[in-house]
């Protein structure tokens, strides 16, 4: 089975190729046209100029992953799209696009959720079996889930106001660093005092797997303004202490709640017990570090993905596409971009369903 798989549901447009072949999958070819710069100068993404962008970049980078991969439009037996949730019209534009090619080549299409692209993405890069515990860790979503199947997730919890990325790129905005924050953090952070400062752990006294980090960053700006007007200025190494008791604190917290999902996960008695993270927020390598500790403690094998599969990409897509198609899901030409998708309700939107 030869996959196309497209995504443009936030800012990055993708296309990739992933083929199945005895059971193993192989990534052909995985192209991302980034849109930082465009965004650069609004401080945030721009929906409207996201849009635009994949609309145009989108043909583009199906031609350069299917030049990539060294095969034609008539080697591929479907075409995965993510549907949604994300930007509205970033979303339109891949579902457009993917709904021409198959129209014109007569390929079966299937519609995408973009956090099961994340959260199958460990069974593409690890062959992980089913029911592994994942956690989603990015700039819009933070949350625990039990995948039991392509289209069948538990969530067990996650935060109930900003997601970790968001924290890391609204900590970078107050320190005076670039964006993305999470990367510009981390480096930071290398050189700081992760005890410096005590941070909250925001929920940690309560049962349960859900977390919250808005309050995070009001002590971060709290304790910043405190050291500006202490010192009439954030000398850098005070700094690097911030970022590093910031990032502590965030891990955590991650870690924390992780062991929680672990055992809530073990009563399911899984054979081959594994922990899953993806998500940009999983290339943070205290965070991972952290959590690869909780997982030996409790005796579950730990995965996370390469960086490059963890960010939003294609591959994700085309290969969750593949375990939809071999399910039997096939969408038509009625399927629809929806900006809101949980992931317990897994068919694909259509048009005219009245969902
Ligand atoms: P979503 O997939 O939920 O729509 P997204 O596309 O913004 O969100 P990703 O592309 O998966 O998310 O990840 C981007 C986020 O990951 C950013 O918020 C970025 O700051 C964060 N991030 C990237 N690298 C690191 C790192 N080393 N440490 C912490 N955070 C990081
Ligand atoms: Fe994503």
């Amino acid at each position: 089975l030869t996959f196309l798989g497209l995504e443009s549901s936030c800012d990055d447009t993708a296309a990739a190729i992933v083929r199945l072949r005895d059971d193993t999958p192989e990534i052909l070819s995985s192209v991302v046209a980034g849109q930082t710069e465009l965004h650069a100068p609004y401080g945030g993404v721009v929906p409207e100029i996201a849009a635009r962008a994949h609309a145009e970049k989108l043909d583009l980078c199906v031609e350069e992953a299917l030049s990539q991969a060294g095969i034609g439009i008539e080697d591929l037996d479907g075409i995965a799209v993510t549907a949604g949730p994300g930007l509205i019209g970033g979303v339109m534009s891949g579902v457009m696009c993917a709904k021409g090619i198959a129209a014109g080549a007569g390929l079966p299409l299937v519609g995408v959720n973009h956090l099961a692209g994340h959260a199958l993405t460990p069974r593409l890069t690890d062959a992980l079996a089913y029911p592994y515990l994942m956690l989603l860790v990015s700039g819009g979503h933070c949350q625990f889930l039990i995948a039991h199947g392509p289209e069948e997730f538990t969530r067990l919890g996650g935060t109930i106001d900003d997601a970790p990325g968001e924290a890391f790129d609204k900590a970078a905005k107050l320190m005076a660093l670039p964006q993305p924050g999470g990367p510009a953090v981390e480096a930071e952070a290398r050189s700081g005092d992760p005890k410096a400062f005590a941070f909250p752990r925001p929920l940690l006294d309560r049962p349960g797997c859900d977390m919250s980090f808005s309050g995070l960053k009001t002590a971060l700006l709290r304790a910043r303004d405190q050291v500006v007007a202490e010192h009439g200025g954030l000398p850098r190494a005070v700094r690097a202490d911030l970022c590093a008791s910031f990032q502590q604190a965030v891990a955590d917290v991650l870690v924390e709640k992780s062991r929680r999902a672990l055992t809530d996960y073990l009563t399911h008695a899984p054979a081959h017990p594994a922990f899953a993270v993806a998500g940009g927020v999983a290339a943070n390598s205290a965070i991972r570090a952290g959590l690869e500790t909780v997982s030996r403690e409790m005796g579950v094998e730990f995965r996370a993905p390469p960086l490059r599969l963890c960010t939003d990409n294609a591959a994700m897509i085309a290969w969750a596409g593949i375990e939809r198609f071999r399910l039997g899901a096939r969408d038509g030409m009625n399927l629809m971009a929806r900006p809101r998708w949980p992931l317990d309700q897994s068919a694909a939107p259509l048009l005219g369903s009245g969902k």
